[in-house]
């Protein structure tokens, strides 16, 4: 069936998180959760859409709105299925406009818009094929999934011929790491109890709360001020490591477990793990963080430039003898930098973001190279949308690419899920479930309500705001 991309709609919804504190850490105090949102059309009898976003945190979101809009317009009057055939090559096409690659390239606002759109043509394929994302990627051959990945300017670390025999070698085991994940769920943490912006009795009772929802596994934010991060930590680890706090029948978990090993585990099995948000300079993190040992954290997030390669590297060192390691990836704006992170051994978690990378295609070089590199992968999911969107991730990486899972935990933010037409959720465990509904593509399709409620800046909400009737 012939079908060609006819238009393109954007929003800038933003919505009003900085009034609560959701989200707040020490670089990033008044955040507005906000989503440059795309949706592409076909013409045709049975005509096809594609739903896609980027995450911003407010101001700015409309720029990137204006930036999606410039590369969006690359695709008007192409066939879709011709897209789908090669989505690597579709990724090159929509990054390979000389003028607009100049205000890059692959990085900032240019690159992030790159990721709304590849991610709504990603959407568009999964819903023509009538699969979740992450099916139609785990489904595919490994010829397949390797024209679906980026390779230019990393194949000094990773070629098409290495991907290929990795894929392969994992073929025989992903029908049986899919019927797991369906039934046991994927491992998360949970970030939302530990914003900065929340008083200490907030704080003790959402991790009372999700260390009752059956978390295992924590975040805390942490940089502003070392005494509040020691008397946060303390009131985090005292709960966390309390018997009396678990779920029902449950005696927690094994902190000598394979799958602890090496993470700060407590006695019930408890893992915190602490995140700065690039606040400090190298020596300043590494004592900072030497500060916080007695809080016992798996790793530091972020603890500095989030370009920095050989300082993240030099922080790891520093570090190691403390026990503690070294998380990011939530700004490393392109797979070069994830490619010379774990060339400098410089980190110990990758943290991919679903639409700071461009889009599904480059994020599966990123799983390709952490998987050669066996470094696991733990998506960054503090924002919205971002976890609709990772689960996917996280399902391809374990079934298809690096074919464990145990030791990975996927963030999980409990903000803003009910704007999403197919919201993901945590089962009893505190593990993602599978997203199975074959209409729901990459699960990034807002309801119109919430757009016309949150647009910016004349949805009903900021409308209301601006006359003062919202308080
Ligand atoms: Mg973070």
């Amino acid at each position: 069936m012939s079908r060609k991309i006819t238009h393109f709609e954007t929003h800038d919804i933003r919505f009003p998180t900085s009034l609560t504190g959701d989200g707040s850490d020490a670089m990033n105090t008044d955040c507005d959760y906000s989503s440059a949102y795309v949706t592409i059309f076909t013409d045709g009898d049975e005509p096809l859409v594609g739903h896609g976003m980027t995450f911003t945190i407010g101001r700015g979101n409309d720029i990137v709105c204006q930036a999606i809009a410039a590369l969006a317009n690359r695709l008007i009057g192409l066939e879709p299925e011709d897209l789908f055939k090669n989505m690597g090559k579709t990724y090159d096409y929509i990054s390979a406009d000389s003028q607009l690659r100049w205000i890059g390239p692959e990085k900032g606002v240019i690159h992030i818009a790159a990721g709304a759109v590849n991610n709504a043509l990603w959407d568009m394929f999964a819903r023509a094929r009538g699969k979740p994302l992450w099916k139609l990627v785990v489904d595919m051959t490994p010829e397949e999934l390797v024209d679906a990945t980026v390779f230019r300017y990393i194949t000094d670390v990773l070629t098409r011929e290495d991907a290929l025999a990795m894929l392969k070698a994992k073929e025989a085991g992903k029908q049986e790491r899919e019927t797991i994940v369906r039934e046991v769920g994927y491992p998360a943490y949970i970030t939302s109890a530990g914003w900065l912006g929340y008083s200490d009795e907030k704080v003790a009772r959402l991790t009372k709360e999700a260390v009752a929802a059956g978390f295992n596994h924590f975040k805390m934010k942490v940089g502003a001020d070392l005494a509040s991060d020691l008397r946060r930590g303390r009131i985090v680890r005292s709960i966390i490591d309390d018997p009396q706090y678990l779920p029902q029948g449950s005696k927690g978990r094994d902190s000598n477990s394979p799958e602890l090993q090496g993470k700060n585990a407590g006695p019930t099995g408890a893992v915190l793990m602490v995140d700065a948000n690039q606040v400090w300079d190298v020596p300043q993190a590494i004592q900072y963080v030497k500060s916080l040992e007695e809080v016992k954290p798996w790793f530091i997030e972020e603890p500095t430039a989030p370009d920095d390669i050989l300082g993240h590297a030099a922080i790891r060192r520093a570090l190691k003898p403390y026990g503690i390691g070294v998380a990011t990836g939530e700004h490393a704006h392109n797979r070069m930098v994830f490619k010379q992170l774990l060339q400098a051994d410089a980190i110990d978690v990758c943290q991919i973001d679903s639409c700071r990378l461009a889009g599904v295609s480059e994020v599966l070089s990123v799983l390709l190279m952490a998987a050669k590199f066996g470094v696991p992968v733990c998506p960054h999911a503090g924002g919205v949308g971002l976890c609709e969107y990772v689960i996917h991730l996280s399902l391809i990486d374990y079934i298809a690419i690096s074919g464990t899972m145990e030791r990975n935990v996927l963030e999980f933010a409990d903000h803003l899920h009910e704007h999403f037409v197919y919201p993901c959720s945590i089962n009893s465990k505190g593990r993602y479930n599978i997203p199975l509904n074959p209409a729901a593509g990459y699960s990034i399709e807002m309801h119109k309500r919430s757009i016309a409620e949150f647009e910016w800046p004349q949805g009903s909400y900021w409308a209301k705001a601006r006359t003062g009737s919202v308080n």
